[in-house]
């Protein structure tokens, strides 16, 4: 594993150019591809005037905007700089145990931003909480609390969004819905952990924003897709983690055949459902690295069918969006400069996202990431 140096990395933050140009690069602006073109950063966001910058040769790369993993589990700050060193400007936390570890990320907040759901709604008789043994049962969410109380604990942490175990042995429907019913009243996005075909018909039913994983047992079909659309549900399937689940021993679900996964994401994406980039990345129990494991995500839903374009808008402005980010994920003016610079072309060649040059986050650039070294 990669690790960072924290006191080279603080110096580099506090000496970091304000206005800076890329030149003569292509830009994948987060929807579309533009140039070769100038991109001008002054003050941490995107500028338009040039005039007085340092200059950045880009020619023969590409610049996008930084990636969000929009499904993590974090548990220190090596971590946190081991998303940024591999274009992770931004880590979607989907699961944060317990609070006080939870506090602190928050605070450290760099490189990359952390943004959390906390503790996951989860219920005492699940798989997820025999399996997570670093989980407190008494932190479960039970028949006598009121799900109102447990929505409102975690919207008084500061969480980011609202995330629920919707598999089976799990939560009744009607406990399900109602947390939906009360993070929507939040104003919460709301994300449903999801690795079967019932438990992706459960989050649908409770009209979840984002169900994340994918079916292993039986493909995402049209009856599914055409529910998901209605009402507007987005996938982030975490290939990776499901490739791993099913080869994995801990793990054993009647069916599983990783085949699914790749079917299922094709049949949501043909229909024009949102698919974002996840990894479930984790140092735990199923091991996926941080940060490197984005680029194993993009190319693998590649595989799955996603034109390079749109495998990277789920990890740029797609994400953004159905996470409520409205900041960032697209290179125009005013959008945070959390920016990778890699040679190549992405768009055309999905792994040259591997070929990191440079990785700026709110303009400030991130010490050995593009130092040569190619990640593939
Ligand atoms: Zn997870």
């Amino acid at each position: 594993m990669i690790k960072f140096d924290r006191q080279k990395n603080e110096e580099t933050r506090t000496t970091s150019i304000e206005k800076f140009a890329i030149t003569n690069v292509l830009v994948f602006d987060g929807e579309a591809v533009r140039g070769p073109e100038t991109v001008v950063v002054e003050n941490g966001t995107i500028g338009t005037k040039s005039d007085g910058a340092t200059i950045v040769d880009g020619t023969g790369c590409m610049v996008l905007p930084g990636l969000i993993d929009t499904h993590v589990h974090i548990v220190d700050e090596t971590e946190l700089q081991n998303c940024a060193r591999y274009g992770v400007t931004t880590a979607c936390d989907l699961g944060a145990y317990p609070k006080n570890l939870f506090e602190k990320l928050k605070k450290v907040n760099w490189p990359t931003e952390y943004l959390s759901s906390g503790l996951a709604a989860f219920p005492p008789q699940s798989l997820h909480a025999q399996f997570h043994s670093n989980l407190d049962k008494d932190m479960s969410l039970r028949p006598e609390h009121r799900v109102a109380d447990w929505v409102e604990a975690r919207v008084s942490e500061c969480v980011d969004f609202i995330k629920i175990i919707a598999d089976e042995p799990g939560f009744d429907q009607a406990v399900l819905n109602e947390l939906g019913r009360y993070s929507r009243a939040k104003g919460k996005v709301t994300i449903a952990h999801a690795t079967n075909y019932t438990a992706y018909e459960r989050g649908v039913a409770a009209d979840y924003d984002i169900l994340t994983h994918v079916p292993l047992e039986r493909p995402v079909d049209s009856v599914m897709v055409d529910k998901m659309l209605a009402q507007g549900t987005v996938s982030s399937p975490t290939l990776v983690m499901m490739k791993l689940m099913v080869g994995s021993e801990h793990f054993k679900l009647p069916g599983a055949d990783y085949q699914n996964c790749l079917r299922g994401v094709k049949e949501m994406y043909k229909a024009g459902v949102p698919i974002l980039a996840g990894t479930d990345s984790n140092l735990l129990n199923m091991p996926v690295h941080h940060g490197a494991s984005i680029h194993d995500e993009l190319d693998l839903l590649v595989t799955a069918g996603l034109d390079p374009t749109d495998a990277l808008r789920g990890a740029t402005s797609l994400a953004a969006k159905h996470f409520g980010l409205h900041d960032r994920g697209r290179i125009v003016p005013g959008f945070k400069a959390d920016l990778i610079l890699v040679e190549g072309n992405p768009t055309v060649n999905i792994k040259d996202t591997t070929k990191i040059r440079k990785v700026w986050k709110d303009g400030t650039e991130i010490p050995h990431s593009g130092t040569g070294d190619h990640i593939a």
